[in-house]
C-alpha cells in the first residue's frame, strides 16, 4: 500500500470509513460508486474534502491509483474490479486496510447466524470486565471508521463472508466461527463450498499464538477444518458444553443467561470461551451473561395480548435461523414468513411446521414457492402484502398460549427497505392492537 492514491469502490459505511481513515493517513482518496450514495455519506465526504462519483464508474479517474479498497457489498466478479485488475490494480477489503493501522488485540466473529448476538455479548462481557474495547465491522460502525479516532486495546469485529473476501494479512488473535449454513449462495455460484471457503479465511493468517473457537457439531466446519492448514490453537464447542446450561470451571455454579433458546446457549458458550482465553474473571462473566441486552429483531418479544405472545424475529433471513426460532417456542405457532427467497431449501423445517405451526401467513410479493412447499405440512396458509392485515389475521387465528412470530426465512427487499424496517412495521402494527 505504498503509492499514495487510493480508490474506494462503494460509498456506504465501509467505503466511507475507509475513505476517512485513508485521508487521515495522508492518502489522496477517490470514492466511486456504481449506484447512488446516500446523502449522509455524501455530506461526510464533502465535509472532509474527499472527491467522489456516483451512479457509475469513470475508469480514467481510477486507474492511476496505487491500490483499490472494495466495500463488502461489491462482489469480486463486479466488472469494475475486473477492469481495474487488468490495469494491475489489486483490491483489498476495508477490513484489511483497517488492519494495517491497528495494533491492539483482535477478536473476530463470523458464521451464517448468530454473529451480531455473539459479538455483542463478547463486547458486553469485556466492557463489564472494564477492558478498553470497541465493537464494529458488520456491527454498526465500520472498523476503518473506528480507527480514525481510536486505537483501543481490544477490538471485537463482526465479519460477514463478504468482508473476509479481499483480506491478505488480516489475522485475528481470537477467531470465532459459529456455523456455516446455506445463505447468500447467489454470490457464491450457488455452491456452499465457495461460501464456506470465504468464512474459513478468518483462520488463514492465524499462527500458533492465536485461538480458533468453532462449532464442533457443524459438519461443514469439521470437513473444512480437516482440509485446511489451521495453525491456531483449536477450541471445539460441542452440545455437551452448553446444552444443560453453562457452568463455572469448578462446575459449582450455573450462570444465568439473559438470552433464550438453544442457539443462544451455544452463542453464549462461545462468548464465555473468548472471555476465558482473555483471562476475564468468572464474576465478570457471570454478570455480563446476566445483564446482556441483545439488538432488536432477534427473537425479540414484543408483548402479550390476551395470552398470545408476539415475537419479532425479522433478522431470521435464512432457514437455519427460523428452525432455531420455531424450536425455541412452546405451544402452537402462527408463523409469519416470506419475502425474497435466496434459493431456500425448506426441508429442515418440515417436521417443525407439521407438529407446531397451525397457520402460516405469507408476507411477500411472490409466495408461490413457500405456499407450495408447506401446503402438505400446515393446515392453513394465508397470503398478504400488508403488515396490518397480517397482524389482524394472526390475532383472529391465535388462542391464549399461542405464539405469533415473524421469522421470515427470506430477505425483505420485495416490500421493505430492509429487515429493520420490516421488524419495526411489524412491532408498530402489533402495538397498535394492544
Ligand atoms: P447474524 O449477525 O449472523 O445475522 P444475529 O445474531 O443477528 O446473527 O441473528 C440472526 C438470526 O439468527 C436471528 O433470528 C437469531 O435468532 C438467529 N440465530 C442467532 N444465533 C444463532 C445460531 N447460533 N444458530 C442459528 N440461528 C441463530
Amino acid at each position: 500500500m505504498d503509492k499514495k492514491k487510493v480508490v474506494i469502490i462503494g460509498g456506504a459505511e465501509s467505503g466511507v470509513g475507509a475513505a476517512l481513515l485513508a485521508k487521515k493517513n495522508n492518502y489522496e482518496v477517490f470514492v466511486s460508486d456504481y449506484g447512488k450514495i446516500a446523502d449522509k455519506y455524501k455530506d461526510e465526504l464533502k465535509e472532509n474534502n474527499i472527491p467522489f462519483e456516483e451512479k457509475g464508474h469513470t475508469i480514467e479517474r481510477l486507474i492511476d491509483a496505487g491500490f483499490v479498497i472494495k466495500s463488502p457489498g461489491v462482489p469480486d466478479t463486479a466488472p469494475i474490479l475486473s477492469s481495474l485488475n487488468k490495469e494491475g490494480l489489486r483490491g483489498v477489503s476495508e477490513i484489511e486496510f483497517g488492519y494495517s493501522f491497528y495494533s491492539g488485540k483482535l477478536i473476530a466473529i463470523t458464521g451464517s447466524n448468530g454473529k451480531t448476538t455473539t459479538s455483542g455479548l463478547i463486547y458486553h462481557i469485556m466492557k463489564t470486565a472494564g477492558l478498553d474495547v470497541e465493537i464494529g465491522g458488520n456491527y454498526g460502525v465500520s472498523f476503518a471508521r473506528i480507527l480514525t479516532d481510536k486505537n483501543p486495546d481490544y477490538m471485537v469485529l463482526e465479519l460477514s463472508s463478504f468482508q473476509l473476501e479481499g483480506i491478505h494479512k488480516f489475522r485475528p488473535d481470537i477467531a470465532v466461527l459459529l456455523n456455516i449454513t446455506a445463505d447468500h449462495l447467489d454470490r457464491y455460484d450457488y455452491d456452499i463450498k465457495n461460501y464456506a471457503a470465504a468464512k474459513m479465511r478468518i483462520t488463514e493468517n492465524q499462527t500458533t499464538e492465536d485461538h480458533y473457537i468453532f462449532n464442533g457439531t457443524d459438519e461443514l466446519i469439521k470437513e473444512m477444518n480437516s482440509q485446511l492448514p489451521i495453525r491456531a490453537e483449536r477450541h471445539k464447542i460441542e452440545e455437551a458444553d452448553y446444552i444443560n446450561g453453562i457452568t463455572s470451571k469448578e462446575g459449582d455454579k450455573q450462570f444465568e443467561i439473559s438470552i433464550k433458546g438453544k442457539h443462544n446457549l451455544f452463542n453464549a458458550r462461545c462468548a464465555v470461551e473468548v472471555a476465558l482465553i482473555l483471562g476475564i474473571s468468572e464474576s465478570d462473566i457471570s454478570q455480563g451473561l446476566a445483564t446482556f441486552v441483545n439488538e432488536p429483531h432477534r427473537l425479540e418479544v414484543i408483548t402479550t395480548i390476551n395470552g398470545v405472545t408476539f415475537i419479532n424475529d425479522s433478522k431470521a433471513t435464512n432457514v437455519d435461523a427460523v428452525t432455531y426460532a420455531l424450536d425455541s417456542i412452546d405451544g402452537d405457532i402462527i408463523w409469519i414468513a416470506g419475502g425474497t427467497d435466496k434459493g431456500n431449501d425448506y426441508s429442515p423445517l418440515y417436521e417443525l411446521a407439521k407438529e407446531r405451526v397451525k397457520a402460516l401467513i405469507c408476507l411477500g410479493v411472490d409466495n408461490n414457492k413457500i405456499v407450495q412447499t408447506f401446503a402438505t405440512y400446515i393446515p392453513l396458509i394465508i397470503e398478504s402484502t400488508k403488515v396490518s392485515n397480517v397482524v389482524d389475521t394472526a390475532i383472529d387465528l391465535a388462542k391464549a398460549g399461542d405464539t405469533v412470530i415473524l421469522s421470515p426465512a427470506c430477505a425483505s427487499f420485495d416490500l421493505f427497505d430492509n429487515y429493520m424496517d420490516r421488524g419495526e412495521q411489524f412491532k408498530e402494527a402489533v402495538k397498535a392492537r394492544m
